[in-house]
């Protein structure tokens, strides 16, 4: 059975725009996903970091994907690697950060992997590129449609960097 699938993208470190390029094309090599929408990209302050932290290249994208969340995040780690991310796990830049935000309406629980993504309610820099591409999704936890969560004033302190990053793929 195929899950709609949402993937966060955040690069803050190296050519970012280049490093989600990359990752969206692996992303859609990955066997077993097949990429379905690219939202535009964001700019975003980093947090949680240094002050003088680089700013972060944000997207999401959606897809639909055929095995189970823990190969898919098995799968974007390799990702991840392949990127050249040594930094798992420290709040330090890093070239591609890539989350699992949704899979199906799934409630994951485990201890590598939180389904829907623990924080990504409380994140503009997700929740804007996640409308742009969903505003149908529902939080499985709440029932609610993900949008409620929205807030416009957050939101429009991102800068969007790019319409359309669907002429990567
Ligand atoms: P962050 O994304 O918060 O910057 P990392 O990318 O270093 O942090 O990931 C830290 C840990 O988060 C990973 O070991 C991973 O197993 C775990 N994790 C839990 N839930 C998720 C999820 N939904 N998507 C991605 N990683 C997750
Ligand atoms: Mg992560």
């Amino acid at each position: 059975m195929l899950s709609t699938v949402y993937l966060a993208l955040g690069s803050n470190l190296g050519d970012r725009e280049q490093n989600l390029v990359k990752a969206i094309s692996l992303i859609s090599d990955m066997e077993g996903f097949e990429t379905i929408a690219l939202s535009p990209i964001f700019i975003s302050e980093a947090v949680d970091m240094d002050e003088d932290a680089p700013t972060f290249f944000n997207m999401v994208i959606k897809g639909d994907y055929r095995y189970r969340p823990s190969e898919l995040l098995d799968n974007m780690e390799a990702i991840e690697r392949q990127l050249g991310r040594t930094d798992k796990g420290m709040c330090q830049p890093r070239t591609i950060d890539i989350d699992l935000l949704l899979f199906g309406e799934e409630i994951i629980e485990t201890e590598r992997l939180t389904v829907p993504h623990r924080k990504m309610l409380d994140r503009p820099f997700v929740l804007a590129p996640l409308m742009e591409i969903a505003p149908e999704a529902v939080h499985p936890v709440t029932g609610n449609l993900i949008q409620s969560y929205y807030n416009d004033e957050e939101s429009d302190k991102l800068v969007i960097y790019k319409e359309c990053a669907r002429q990567h793929v």
